[in-house]
C-alpha cells in the first residue's frame, strides 16, 4: 500500500539537471550537447523520477530513457511542426478552459508533471506554467461550466492534475462537482505509469467520492507495466473507477506490432481499456520521435489482425491546427505530394506528413 511519503520523496528526488543525470548514467557527447542546449533554450526542462529511471535498461536508446532524455534531434529544423498542434489557443473558452467539442470541455489544472515526456504536445507551454490552477481561474471555470449544461464531460488535465496535495485536488473537484453535479469528470494523468505510488488509499477514496469519474492515463511501452503500476491500476479499478489508456506511437520506442500487442493485451488483462493509439502531434522538437503515418497505418493493420476488440484501441490523430480528432485510416481521404489529406467527422480538412 502506497503512502504520501512514497510519492512525495519521488518528486523531491527527481532528476532535473545534467549533473544529477551524469551521476547515474554514462552520457555520450550528443546527449551532453543536448542537455547544455536544453538548459539555455527555455525548452521543456529535464524531469525524471527515480521510479521511472528504475524501469530503464542500459543506453539512451532504451524505450524508457528515450521518452525522457533530450536528444540533439529536438534542436533540428522541423518544417512540419506547428507551435500549438491541437489549436487549443483557438478554442480557449476561459483562462484555463478549452472547448473544442460541444459536449466536452478541458480544464488545464496544473503545469506540473512527474516526468517530462520529450514527445509532449504541450511541451512549449509547460515551461511557463508551473503550479496549480489559481483560485480565480478555478472559480471562473466553475461559473462557465455551470452555465453550460450541454457540457457532459469535463476533462481535468494539465500537465498532470494529480501532482498536488490531496486537499488541493479535492478543492478543485469539489468546485467542478458543485458546478456540474451530473457531468462525468475525466482525470487525465500519467501518474499510473510515471508515479504509481501517487495512488494512496486516501487519493483513491477521494477520486471515488467524485464519481461519475474516470481516469484517462498514458502508457507507451509494456516495460511501464511494473508491479507498482499494477498496484495503482488495481486500486483504481477495485474502487469502481474505470481506467482508459492512451498511447502515442513513437519512433524507436514502440513502433513495432510485437511491442504494442504486448502493451495493449497487458493493459486489457489488468482491466484497463486501451482507448487511443495516437499518431504523434506535430509539436516542435518532436520530429525525431514521430513515427511516419504511412508506417503507423501498416502497424495498425497488423494489430487489427492480432488483437481482440477489447484489446485494440482506436488509431487517431488530432488534425494539425485544431480541426479535432480524425480516426485512422478512415479519416484519410487522399494523398497530395508527401501529405495525407485528412477529414474529421465534423468535416474539417487538414494535412499530415505521410513519410
Ligand atoms: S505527463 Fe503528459 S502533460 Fe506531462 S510531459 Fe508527459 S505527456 Fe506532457
Amino acid at each position: 500500500m502506497f503512502t504520501d511519503e512514497d510519492w512525495e520523496s519521488q518528486l523531491r528526488g527527481s532528476l532535473r539537471d545534467a549533473e544529477g543525470l551524469a551521476r547515474l548514467l554514462p552520457l555520450d557527447g550528443g546527449m551532453k550537447a543536448a542537455l547544455d542546449r536544453l538548459a539555455d533554450s527555455g525548452a521543456l526542462p529535464l524531469r525524471i523520477t527515480p521510479y521511472w529511471l528504475s524501469l530503464a535498461g542500459p543506453g539512451p536508446g532504451d524505450p524508457i530513457l528515450a521518452q525522457c532524455l533530450p536528444s540533439p534531434g529536438e534542436f533540428e529544423p522541423d518544417p512540419d511542426s506547428v507551435p500549438d498542434p491541437l489549436g487549443e489557443s483557438l478554442h480557449r473558452a476561459a483562462p484555463s478552459l478549452v472547448r473544442q467539442y460541444r459536449s466536452r470541455a478541458l480544464l488545464r489544472a496544473s503545469g506540473e508533471c512527474a516526468v517530462h515526456c520529450r514527445h509532449c504536445f504541450r511541451r512549449t507551454l509547460l515551461p511557463s506554467e508551473r503550479g496549480y490552477i489559481s483560485p480565480g481561474d478555478q472559480a471562473e471555470a466553475a461559473v462557465w461550466l455551470a452555465e453550460r449544461p450541454e457540457i457532459r464531460e469535463i476533462l481535468v488535465s494539465g500537465g498532470d492534475p494529480l501532482i498536488a496535495a490531496d486537499g488541493r485536488i479535492e478543492n478543485l473537484l469539489s468546485a467542478l462537482r458543485a458546478a456540474r453535479p451530473e457531468a462525468v469528470l475525466r482525470v487525465c494523468t500519467r501518474c499510473p505509469s510515471t508515479l504509481p505510488m501517487r495512488f494512496t488509499p486516501g487519493l483513491v477514496a477521494l477520486l471515488r467520492s467524485f464519481r461519475p469519474l474516470r481516469v484517462v492515463t498514458h502508457f507507451n511501452h509494456p516495460r511501464e507495466l511494473s508491479p507498482q503500476a499494477d498496484e495503482a491500476l488495481a486500486s483504481l479499478i477495485d474502487a469502481g473507477i474505470p481506467v482508459s489508456v492512451q498511447t502515442v506511437l513513437l519512433s524507436g520506442i514502440n513502433d513495432d506490432p510485437d511491442i504494442l500487442e504486448s502493451l495493449f493485451s497487458g493493459l486489457a488483462r489488468r482491466g484497463a481499456h486501451p482507448y487511443y493509439l495516437f499518431q504523434a502531434d506535430l509539436a516542435p522538437g518532436t520530429a525525431h520521435l514521430r513515427c511516419p503515418l504511412s508506417r503507423g497505418l501498416d502497424i495498425y493493420s497488423e494489430l487489427r489482425k492480432r488483437l481482440s476488440g477489447m484489446e485494440l484501441p482506436r488509431y487517431a490523430v488530432d488534425a494539425p491546427g485544431g480541426g479535432g480528432k480524425v480516426y485512422l485510416p478512415e479519416g484519410i481521404v487522399g494523398l497530395e505530394g508527401d501529405k495525407y489529406i485528412l477529414m474529421s467527422p465534423s468535416g474539417v480538412r487538414a494535412s499530415y506528413p505521410a513519410y
